[in-house]
């Protein structure tokens, strides 16, 4: 089964969900995999990923 109402950030070490029509939940996530880090968290800020 699919759930279409959330979907997880694409980011490995991020557990924030997202929209629909969103793969990262922030600029953070989507700018670190630009950047080829392999961070061991995420520094997104937001509350579940603190
Ligand atoms: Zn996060
Ligand atoms: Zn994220």
């Amino acid at each position: 089964m699919m759930n279409n109402n959330t979907n997880k950030c694409a980011h490995a070490m991020c557990d924030c969900t997202v929209g629909n029509n969103q793969v990262y939940c922030s600029d953070h996530c989507k700018d670190s995999k630009d950047q080829d880090i392999v961070e061991i968290r995420c520094d997104c800020g937001h509350p579940g990923c603190a």
